[in-house]
């Protein structure tokens, strides 16, 4: 599956690639996509402020997307930094001055009650707004100083993590090394992201199939405006498959004259809308449709143009292309 993997936070951006891509996906980065949102994070826990961020970023692109709020939970401090970890010094993300902060607001307290853990709340979000949320945490302490190492990026060099991963597993990190001395796999097996990531990969397959099934007995009805002709469509399903670098949106759709059509477009990372095939059921037409303006995940207006036969092997070149994607499902 192509997904936008929605962070502004280069560090996060890379972990998040790195899971994802291992995990099978295709992953866009909000540059690659064109996106400079910045969604105000009004939540005051992490599952709230990654739902915030998810919703934004898959209504901008269109595509299944993966946010996470994360951040770091010390005992000494009540939760502190918490929610607000990536803006604890007064600027957002500025690592050095929440690093320092951290150290002087904990410079009384003693080894043994320098407890803390970091948490990830982790969205993913389908463009219809469903949503599957897990969380994932990893226990450890807050170091006396800075442990830099050659990883790692916010508060990795201060987070000493209770155990780390190893080629089959984990251990105890009796070495006291922090997050910024692990190697990515080293992090990633035991990390509060790699953790809920972990639990997004057992629980994402059966949940995509299940939004798949709902979607094609919903039936929510759309206005489809033909050569001025006023029809009215069952939106059924909402399909995407890849095509190079492109998702292909496809709608089973029936018009007031009850006849079966297959529409299929494309959405271009651009976010443009690029129709591709009309089909009737017995015979196929492509529409050449001159303005499709998209309103919402659930809405199309299309200002449909002239009907043009397509050749039979255009036709069978989109269903055996679109048979395939179903197949692997
Ligand atoms: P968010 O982008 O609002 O979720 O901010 C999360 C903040 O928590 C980041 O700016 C980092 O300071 C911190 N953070 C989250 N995950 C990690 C991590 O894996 N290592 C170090 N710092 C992290």
């Amino acid at each position: 599956m192509i997904v936008c993997a929605a962070s502004n936070n280069a560090g996060k951006l890379k972990e998040l690639r790195r899971i994802l891509e291992r995990m099978g996906h295709k992953v866009k980065s909000l540059r690659e996509l064109g996106i400079t949102l910045d969604p105000e994070e009004t939540g005051t826990t992490f599952a709230e402020n990654a739902r915030i961020k998810a919703e934004a970023f898959c209504k901008a692109s269109g595509l299944p997307t993966v946010a996470d709020d994360s951040g770091l939970c010390t005992d000494a401090l009540n939760g502190a930094p918490g929610v607000y970890s990536a803006r604890y010094a007064g600027h957002h993300g500025d690592d050095d001055a929440n690093n320092e902060k951290l150290l002087r607001e904990m410079a009384d307290v003693p080894e043994g009650q320098r407890g803390a853990r970091f948490v990830s709340a982790v969205c993913f979000m389908l463009p219809d707004g469903r949503a599957l949320e897990v969380e994932g945490e990893c226990p450890g302490r807050i170091a006396f100083s800075l442990q830099n190492g050659d990883y790692g990026f916010g508060y990795d060099p201060l987070f000493i993590p209770d155990a780390y991963g190893t080629p089959d597993g984990c251990r105890p990190n009796t070495e006291g090394r922090s997050y910024a001395q692990l190697t990515p796999a080293e992090k990633d097996a035991i990390s509060h992201r790699g953790r809920a990531m972990e639990k997004l990969e057992e629980k994402l397959p059966g949940y995509y199939q299940k939004a798949l099934e709902e979607l094609q007995h919903s039936a929510d009805e759309m206005t489809f405006n033909a050569n001025g002709e006023q029809l009215r469509i069952k939106y059924q399903d909402i399909l995407y498959m890849e095509s190079r670098q492109r998702v292909m949106r496809l709608f089973t759709l029936t018009d007031t004259r009850s006849r079966g059509y297959f529409y299929a477009s494309m959405e271009d990372t651009e976010k443009q809308l690029a129709p591709v095939g009309f089909l009737r059921v017995q015979r196929s037409y492509l529409v050449n449709m001159t303005h499709i303006q998209k309103l919402n995940y659930d809405k199309v207006i299309l200002t449909v143009g002239t009907e043009l036969p397509v050749s039979q092997k255009m036709y069978s070149s989109i269903k055996a292309k679109y048979l395939r994607w179903r197949n692997r499902q």
